[in-house]
């Protein structure tokens, strides 16, 4: 295994590459515009708990970072699919074995019934592990008369309502190493040791047999089965179904918490964020001379930016030249998120102003963050309908133009919670007063979930 326990104070190279420059050049963020910060209330908490992430383990490994972008670059090149989900904000309480399992068991059907149904490896990886830091549309939140700081995710302060609890807090950083710690452990141990074996395809399915998606996965494990048992009989080592690969991600927010788990890899000398394989550059901390850019510019893991509606095709060329000047397929992942509304008309331009700059990026459609709207009664919301609407056009776009939709970025989970509107078992905004339980966006629901990715599946196989 790559040993990444040297110090960071080794000289490190811009964007990964191998050349010789000062290792201050991993910190040149700070002199950078910033935003989405939090402001920490104790400037000794603040150091000492940097100090102690900078000498905690790393979360992941250099070898395995490495993995995954070969697999990224597979995915730009049309041969394998990434399908990234999880939470909008995980919470510190939320990181139940019970709640983490269904998450994982929920990603594994959805990937079951993409690989089945597309005949295309399907790379798993969650929105675990680290997705604790949100940024905000309003620095504060009012309700009725009295004004508090934003929540911001559990790393920075508390979801209850009261000044203490909204208070930013930098020991919460050092917890949500912990707690990334154990979930990645819990993960492991369910994708390793044989919880993920296709075998168990029936066993992953959840209880709510009413939903048509239920009965449609269970025919489709039922095939699956069937397969295997031939394969089976004609003397297949199964050995290697006992196991998956599942990737963590989250997006890189916090810039001091991703500096202080940043290791140079003593075998290539080059320094990773072994705070997660996978980190992303959210829609609002994009812009190219800011401090994020910079930062993961500098670092050897997949990278992946969020582009909304308003992104011009130099915004994208930009990017590219920031974050992957040596055009390594693999290392540069766009995540659009245009909106149902403007998918089709907005997406053809980019795609193809990048594809003509001979950039190779991995595509993928988060059809979630252009179609949240405010339900009559009050909630975050987003309709089903308007979400898969997102994903055909996602899926049309790339068609007509010969490109590659190589993924899908959703908020889910794998409960029956009720905060997306619709689906086949329709959620409706009365559900919403019992079982809305996000801190922050809506999330399909388990069924929604399995929904949507037959409808992915539909999609990819009619390429
Ligand atoms: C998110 O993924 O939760 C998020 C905030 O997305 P975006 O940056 O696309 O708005
Ligand atoms: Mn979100």
């Amino acid at each position: 295994m790559t040993d990444i326990f040297a110090p960071t104070e080794t000289t490190v190279p811009p964007a990964g590459q191998s050349s010789p420059q000062a290792s201050a050049m991993l910190d040149n963020w700070r002199q950078l515009p910033i935003s989405q910060q939090p402001t920490w209330q104790d400037p000794s908490v603040y150091s000492a708990s940097v100090k102690e992430l900078s000498t905690l383990p790393p979360l992941v490994f250099a070898g395995e970072v490495d993995v995954l972008r070969d697999r990224l670059a597979a995915a730009a090149q049309g041969k394998a699919f990434l399908l990234q989900g999880g939470d909008c904000a995980e919470t510190f309480e939320g990181a139940t074995a019970d709640r983490i399992s269904a998450r994982v068991r929920t990603i594994l059907q959805m990937a079951v019934v993409l690989t089945y149904g597309a005949s295309l490896p399907v790379i798993k990886m969650g929105r675990m592990a680290g997705q604790f830091a949100k940024p905000r549309s309003s620095n504060d939140e009012t309700r009725e008369g009295v004004t508090l700081p934003a929540y911001r995710g559990d790393m920075v302060n508390g979801y209850e309502f009261t000044p203490e609890s909204r208070g930013h807090d930098a020991s919460r950083m050092v917890k949500a190493y912990h707690t990334s710690a154990s979930t990645l452990n819990l993960i492991r141990a369910f994708t390793q040791g044989g919880f993920a074996d296709l075998r168990l395809v029936h066993h992953w399915n959840k209880g709510f047999t009413a939903n048509p998606a239920h009965s449609r996965y269970e025919s489709l494990a039922g095939e699956i089965d069937r397969a295997v048992r031939f394969m089976d009989a004609c003397g297949t080592d199964f050995e290697a179904l006992k196991r998956v690969e599942f990737f963590a991600s989250h997006e890189a927010l916090l810039l001091d918490y991703e500096r202080a788990l940043t290791r140079t890899d003593s075998r290539t000398g080059l320094p990773y964020d072994t705070s997660a394989h996978f980190l992303w550059i959210g829609e609002r901390t994009r812009d190219i001379d800011s401090a994020h850019i910079d930062f993961l510019s500098r670092v050897r893991n997949p990278i992946g930016v969020k582009l909304g509606p308003n992104t011009s095709p130099d915004d994208a060329l930009a990017l590219i030249d920031k974050l992957d000047p040596n055009r390594e397929p693999g290392r540069l992942t766009f995540i659009t998120r245009m909106g149902a509304g403007n998918i089709r008309e907005k997406l053809p331009r980019l795609v193809e102003k990048v594809t003509d700059s001979g950039a190779q990026v991995l595509w993928v459609s988060d059809p979630m963050h252009g179609n949240t709207v405010t339900s009559p009664n009050g909630y975050k919301t987003r309709n089903f309908d308007d979400v898969m609407d997102e994903v055909r056009g996602f899926f049309e776009v790339h068609n007509s133009l010969g490109t590659f939709p190589g993924g899908l970025h959703v908020e889910m989970t794998g409960d029956d919670v009720a905060e997306c509107l619709g689906g086949a078992d329709p959620v409706d905004q009365e559900a919403f007063l019992e079982r809305y339980e996000s801190v922050c966006d809506p999330r399909l629901n388990h069924m929604q979930s399995l929904e949507m990715a037959f409808l992915v599946a539909g999609a990819l196989s009619k390429r």
